[in-house]
């Protein structure tokens, strides 16, 4: 006998549960997809594989009532309906704050982006005259081959300024020696800039100066949930569930099963056993790479082979309790010191006072780049949290007997990878989903493998949900800035290694 009873709005047919939608991942697009979906009537259950957090990359994590995010998360979109939406989800929660953030190198601040006048009184005059030497030294006698990002900056600016102000940093995000990656990345983010442009600049400045092109990401006021991103999502799973929606945590899907070109169930592992969901459609916001192993039956070998390619730098935030009220009025700072492995660190009060439970201590969050299985990732929580306050005495920021406590997140994938063959390898894992499994759409930073923010993860979702409702969006089309454009495809600019580019598909790093 054919048992069929509801939980909630759930249908539960002997072991299998049937829903109009089922959605894979509880962060920022796979929760607006839902939210979308759930306002309209239809019947979704959301499938998260963590045990207790919404919000993917976008949490908020706790500890001993101090919050910090993966990484600090501003909330800044050209798109109003994504404006609009987080106002929807929040209101008066959503705090307008002031941005400051700052490079730290040697003791002293200087001005992001630089600004020569205050560069050089950091510096001091004898540095400040080096780094001048320097530079007239690369004018006179420039590499000849320009094809590294150091060959670049060393051609524009003089060694002394690479080694002070690119070298270091770049490095630690992206772990590529910049003497091996492309120089066109350069070209391209740090266009028409050069020591001359900028010192004319800090004198004559121009309409708009050299700031134009750099709005999205220096913008000095955001937007910013009073105690962080993860309050968002978790404001928009609570409205899912009022529309008799369902967000299933601790559940990891670990089959994607298809036949007649459909998806037709997805199956997940919970602690104590195996859950099954049937759906017409079905929304994806998993990795890209990990959607594709858990497909059944498996794809061609090309389609597995182009999934493998697919690379992702991952990262750890090392939170520290400091016994002071204040350590420095930044959001978040570059640390450029080489004697150091800490990337950047966010100040986690002067994101929403909210998030600290009294005035009289602060929350750091130190942010390491890695990838994970090396050094930095094995790492035990105690070792990083030693190495986090060792640092931090280290470069002279926070004396080590400040730090009261430690928290340790490590977040694998936080960064798809784009290599030279990222383009090739997603278009043949796009073609074959599209041909072979209909009712899947994939939405997202990792479910798209695309480098980007909040803002486009939601627009992707967004319109994943109106196509369930008869819209016809190519959802592949909407740009970093959330803007959907029938034709155009803009990416995120990221460093590539220029001794890649010959490598086949399914290649890379
Ligand atoms: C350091 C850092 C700083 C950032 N700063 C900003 C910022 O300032 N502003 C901004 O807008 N954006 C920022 N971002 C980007 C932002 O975090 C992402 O764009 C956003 O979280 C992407 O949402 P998503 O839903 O696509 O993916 P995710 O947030 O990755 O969510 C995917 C969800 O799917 C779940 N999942 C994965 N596999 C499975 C499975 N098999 N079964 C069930 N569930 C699964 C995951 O657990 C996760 O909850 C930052 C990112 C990083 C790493």
């Amino acid at each position: 006998m054919f048992i069929t009873w509801h939980v909630g709005a759930l249908v539960w047919k002997g072991g299998i549960m049937k829903n109009d939608v089922v959605v894979i991942g509880s962060g920022p697009s796979g929760l607006t997809a839902a939210y979308e979906l759930s306002k309209n009537g239809l019947v979704v259950v959301v499938l998260e594989q963590d045990q207790e957090k919404v919000g993917g990359i976008s949490r908020t994590v706790e500890n001993k009532g101090f919050r910090f995010d993966i990484g600090g998360h501003r909330f800044f979109s050209k798109s109003k309906e994504i404006e609009d939406l987080w106002t929807e989800l929040l209101g008066e929660d959503m705090l307008v704050r002031g941005r400051l953030s700052r490079i730290f190198y040697n003791g002293k601040f200087f001005d992001y982006p630089l600004k020569p006048m205050n560069a050089f009184v950091n510096l001091g005059p004898i540095e400040t005259l080096m780094c001048i030497i320097d530079y007239g030294y690369a004018k006179l006698f420039p590499r000849k081959s320009s094809v590294s990002f150091e060959d670049w900056i060393v051609n524009n600016f003089g060694e002394r300024l690479y080694r002070t102000f690119f070298k270091t940093y770049t490095e630690k995000v992206w772990g590529i020696p910049c003497n091996e990656i492309s120089a066109d990345w350069a070209a391209q983010r740090i266009k028409g800039l050069s020591l001359g442009s900028a010192i004319r600049n800090a004198f004559h400045p121009q309409n708009g100066g050299d700031r134009s092109g750099l709005i999205k990401t220096l913008i000095d006021k955001f937007r910013y949930p009073k105690l962080g991103p993860g309050m968002m999502w978790e404001a928009a799973a609570e409205k899912i569930q009022n529309n008799n929606g369902q967000v299933r945590m601790g559940e990891k899907v670990i089959s994607i099963q298809h036949s007649d070109g459909l998806v037709k169930r997805v199956v997940t592992r919970f602690e104590s056993g195996e859950n099954i969901y049937e759906a017409d459609h079905f929304i994806s916001s998993m990795p890209l790479r990990s959607l594709v192993r858990n497909l059944k039956p498996a794809p061609p070998e090309r389609v597995l082979k182009a999934a493998e390619g697919l690379k992702y730098r991952d990262f750890i935030t090392v939170a520290l309790i400091i016994d002071k009220s204040e350590s420095f009025p930044d959001n978040w700072i570059y640390i450029h010191d080489p004697s150091v492995k800490v990337g950047r660190i966010q100040n986690f009060k002067n994101w929403s006072p909210y998030m600290v439970p009294n005035e009289a201590q602060t929350c750091l969050g130190l942010e390491y780049f890695c990838f994970e299985g090396d050094g930095l990732w094995n790492m035990s929580d105690n070792d990083l949290i030693t190495l986090g306050t060792t640092e931090l005495h280290r470069i002279g920021l926070i004396d080590k007997d400040h730090v009261a406590d430690g928290a340790v997140v490590r977040v694998p994938k936080a960064y798809p990878v784009y290599d030279d063959y990222y383009k090739d390898n997603v278009q043949i894992i796009a073609n074959y989903l599209k041909e072979n499994l209909k009712n899947l759409q994939v939405v997202g930073r990792n479910g798209m493998h695309k480098y980007n923010n909040q803002d486009h993860a939601m627009m992707t979702g967004i319109l994943a949900a109106k196509n369930i409702q008869g819209g016809s969006y190519d959802v592949w089309t909407v740009n970093s800035d959330a803007e959907y454009h029938e034709e155009v495809r803009e990416e995120r600019l990221v460093p590539s290694r220029f001794s890649d580019r010959q490598s086949p598909v399914g290649g890379g790093r």
